[in-house]
């Protein structure tokens, strides 16, 4: 079976969190006040019912009417600020499927086969392909976590939605994988719930912003989570952003600087997007055997031009 481990002794880095401690430090930057700026105001469990993007106004599903200069739509792949761009919706749901599970360190370091396999993701993270699925392991928390993600092709008999019962999400991940390394599967068999996750991605939208709204996230480019792209994407929209909406001298400016912001990222994320199903290491079979892919319009040739390409 092959390993390909990242981050280690080469140009590229990598760094893995878990989810929840991403989302308290996100939210702790967002609060920040800075440059005598508002502080923002975060309204949970408020659903937007439907949004108008040529007037910057959106309609909460209680009534409520909020108005701004600019719109930013980073709801998600099924973003309602999407859907009144009106072009054509490309959403689809993928054959493929991902289990998650998280393990705390400590219950892998009592055993000497678990503790060796700890050292191929410490500081790092490392992929296990075998045939039609692949172990994707990463290290949470500064080590305290272990995160597993088992990507598995749909087969023929497969349910066409992921099993949401947590215990029966684990049987049937410990079924699929059961030919794995058995020093592998002993690590699964540590899992107490496990999650299936459906995958769905879209083609290149037409347009990132139109009218006063702009798109960004899996609003934006809802992708292959293979190459673990789609919220270090979102980042970098984000990122870019903030800095290109920066020192505005009035709104009068925002639709150059909307153009700017589609200019830089359109093509940096469409890249990303149609490269994200592949698996780091296949990218020469890919350019060989698939004249019509995707692949052959960049300058990826080998898994080190695809790492270079997202990381550089
Ligand atoms: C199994 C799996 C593994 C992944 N692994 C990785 C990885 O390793 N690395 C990586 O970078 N990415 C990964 N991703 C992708 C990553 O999760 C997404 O790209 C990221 O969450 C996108 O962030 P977002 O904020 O754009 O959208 P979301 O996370 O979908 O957030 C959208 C938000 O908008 C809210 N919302 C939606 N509609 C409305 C509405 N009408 N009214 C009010 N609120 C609304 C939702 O409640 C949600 O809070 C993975 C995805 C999956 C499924």
């Amino acid at each position: 079976m092959p390993r390909i481990v990242f981050g280690k002794n080469q140009n590229v880095r990598t760094s893995t969190f878990y989810r929840p401690d991403l989302h308290n430090e996100l939210k702790r930057i967002a609060l920040l006040q800075s440059n005598g700026f508002k502080c923002p105001t975060i309204c949970l469990g408020s659903r937007v019912a439907t949004v108008n993007i040529e007037t910057a106004t959106v309609y909460l599903e209680d009534g409520t009417r909020l108005k701004a200069d600019l719109l930013i739509g980073a709801d998600g792949e099924r973003s309602v600020v999407k859907a009144a761009f009106s072009d054509p919706e490309t959403l689809r749901m993928a054959p493929y499927r991902i289990f998650r599970a998280i393990i705390p360190t400590e219950e892998l370091l009592s055993n000497d086969k678990s503790k060796a396999l700890l050292t191929l993701t410490k500081g790092s993270f490392a992929m296990f392909p075998h045939g039609d699925r692949t172990l994707s392991w990463f290290e949470g928390r500064d080590g305290l976590l272990q995160d597993l993600d088992l990507g598995y092709l749909l087969r023929p008999g497969d349910e066409p939605r992921g099993e949401r019962d947590p215990s029966r999400a684990r049987e049937k991940m410990l079924e699929r994988f059961r030919d794995f390394h058995p020093d592998i599967v002993d690590v699964l068999r540590k899992t107490d719930m496990v999650a299936d996750y459906e995958v769905y991605f879209n083609k290149p939208l037409l347009h990132l912003f139109k009218g006063k709204a702009v798109l960004i996230g899996d609003a934006a480019h809802s992708m292959f989570p293979t190459t673990g792209q789609g919220g270090s994407q979102s980042m970098e929209d984000a990122g870019a952003l903030g800095s290109i909406l920066s020192h505005l001298p009035s709104s009068s400016s925002l639709p150059e600087r909307l153009r700017i912001f589609g200019k830089l990222r359109k093509e940096r994320t469409a890249t990303v997007q149609m490269l994200s199903g592949l698996i780091f290491g296949q990218e020469e079979g890919w350019v060989r055997r698939r004249p019509e892919h995707f692949i052959q319009r960049t300058g990826v040739r080998s898994g080190e031009d695809h790492l270079e390409l997202l990381y550089k």
